[in-house]
């Protein structure tokens, strides 16, 4: 075989073979525009890890990134959201979609593979409908962290630091907010990680006691583990 189809060969092997693996094809019916289409999952059973980073940020086998494809953007209407908010849409704010997205719509593809960039582009509309939508501060934060590590990615560290304050902000506004979250520690722990992040020193120490000392600590190992892990590499 000569060195030319080798490589052909590799570069078709390595597509296919991380199309059929990992990545799987799924109808659904936007709640916006009401028309059909097909966005693309990913197998997480067939996930290996390989790092896991102190803000959850995860790196898995093959390079694949799974948190690419958790945003489901409507390649009709523009409409785009997490998969867990993608049909939280009241009508009014249905309307404000098609008025302020789908009018300066132009109609484009998000199923299939999603490189570093096509991701950012389905998570800054994610960001931008969520706005729209006045989706809860969590949401907000969940969103810019992830947007934060697809800049961790590309290595872009101003704009990774950009989303990681407006993630702490939002994460900030949903603990003093009047929401109960089940979550409580994860979300206390992440304002503190994220201030670490940012080179914010005494308030992440603040916010690692405050995970140490949780009165749910004991349901919370790994959690408290991590902020004490957190809390010592500050103090070292
Ligand atoms: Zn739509």
């Amino acid at each position: 075989m000569s060195m030319l189809k080798y490589l052909i060969g590799l570069m078709l092997d390595g597509g296919v073979i991380l199309g059929n693996k990992y990545l799987y094809d799924k109808k659904t019916v936007c709640p916006v525009c009401k028309k059909e289409f097909t966005y693309t999952k990913v197998r997480s059973s067939q996930l290996k890890v390989e790092e896991r980073e102190r803000d959850f940020y995860t790196k898995y086998k093959d390079g694949i990134n799974p948190f690419f494809y958790e945003v489901i953007v409507c390649p009709n209407c523009g409409y785009a959201a997490l998969e867990s908010e993608f049909d939280r849409i009241t009508n009014d704010k249905k309307e404000k979609i098609l008025s302020l997205v789908t009018a300066k719509w132009v109609k484009r593809e998000f199923s299939g593979e999603r490189t570093p960039q096509k991701a950012l582009e389905a998570y800054l509309l994610a960001l931008y409908c969520s706005q729209i939508k006045e989706d809860k501060p969590i949401v907000f934060s969940k969103t810019c962290l992830r947007i934060a590590w697809i800049y961790r990615i590309l290595n872009d560290k101003a704009n990774e630091e950009k989303y990681l304050k407006y993630a702490l902000d939002s994460y900030i506004k949903a603990y003093s907010g009047s929401d109960i979250y089940e979550e409580e520690v994860l979300l206390i722990y992440m304002i503190a990680e994220l201030n670490r992040m940012l080179g914010n020193r005494e308030e992440a120490l603040k916010w690692y006691n405050k995970v140490i000392n949780h009165p749910d600590r004991s349901r919370h190992n790994l959690i408290v583990n991590l902020a004490r892990d957190g809390w010592q590499s500050l103090k070292e």
